[in-house]
């Protein structure tokens, strides 16, 4: 009974994998890891404490401490009111053209709207167009790039031109569409010449941040590229290391991998991200 259609389901859904693939890879196809194969070594997170980021490694065999269930494991929920001292203490400098009360904001609109004249550093003097983020404001992932790059300067949106149609293929074949998650980076203006956010414009910038993240209260974070995984995690680890662990920030788990414009440069790179995609989709399945 319903069988019938079965072998047609069956051959749509292969004829749909093939298909991202190819949008995704060209010519490779990457198949998932065999699961627990007692030789991988696959490595795993442990879930900390944002100030004291661990992370172990398992390596097939017993590690009681550091097993799946680590992974099921509910992020403990640390608020970002811990940090309220953060803005509150903050006596806002009028030339920085932002909200007095943007703090109190309990929506990205109005936050959106508090903020989007910030002059709070330098790059607010440069940038065409506040970078704010975009997204579905409920979704228990954001993705985090660094800052925006010209094309998102141009047009006041994360993650479009290349790199933005590339990441909405990878989020495609994981069966996310663009509009299920919410898209942001970690600096809200871009940076002359793409050049790395400087740390005093990541701590002018990085409360806006934490609270996009206390309003869409995500239980997963997927940060893109190196730079917004060490800044972000204030670490300066390799990406390597970053995406063979699971962090956490601010109460939300934390997975790292490669920018898209990354695998644009070096199709070589797309084999793991792919592997890092699919852990992702895993993890927030869980969740
Ligand atoms: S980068 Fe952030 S802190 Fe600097 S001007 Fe833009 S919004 Fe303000």
């Amino acid at each position: 009974m319903g069988n019938e259609n079965q072998p047609e389901k069956i051959l749509k859904d292969v004829e749909l994998f093939l298909k991202q693939q190819a949008e995704l890879f060209g010519d490779e196809t990457f198949l998932p890891a065999a699961v627990d194969d007692g030789d991988s070594r696959e490595s795993t997170a442990v879930v900390g404490n944002s100030q004291q980021i661990q992370s172990k490694e398992i390596k097939g065999e017993s590690h009681p401490e550091n097993t799946e269930a680590d992974l099921k494991q509910k992020p403990k929920t640390v608020r970002v009111t811990e940090d309220r001292g953060l803005f509150e203490g903050t006596v806002l400098n009028p030339e920085w053209k932002i909200d007095p009360h943007w703090y109190e904001s309990d929506s990205l609109g109005t936050l959106d709207s508090r903020i989007s004249g910030c002059k709070k550093c330098q790059l607010g003097t440069t940038r065409k167009n506040f970078v704010f983020g975009v997204g579905n404001p409920n979704s228990k992932l954001v993705l985090i790039g660094e800052a925006p790059g010209a094309d998102e300067d141009e047009q006041g949106e994360p993650f479009v031109g290349r790199a933005g149609q590339l990441l909405n293929k990878i989020l495609a074949a994981v069966q996310l569409r663009r509009e299920d998650v919410y898209i942001c980076n970690i600096i809200k203006c871009r940076p002359p010449n793409n050049r790395d956010p400087l740390p005093d414009e990541v701590e002018a910038c990085e409360p806006f941040l934490k609270k996009q993240l206390e309003i869409i209260r995500p239980k997963l974070i997927l940060c893109l590229g190196r730079i917004a995984g060490q800044t972000l995690l204030k670490t300066n680890v390799t990406l390597t290391e970053m995406r063979n662990n699971i962090y956490e920030y601010q109460g939300i788990k934390v997975m790292v991998t490669f920018h898209p414009a990354a695998l644009l440069r070096n199709p070589n790179w797309k084999r793991p991200a792919w592997e890092d995609v699919q852990k992702m989709r895993k993890l927030y399945d869980e969740m």
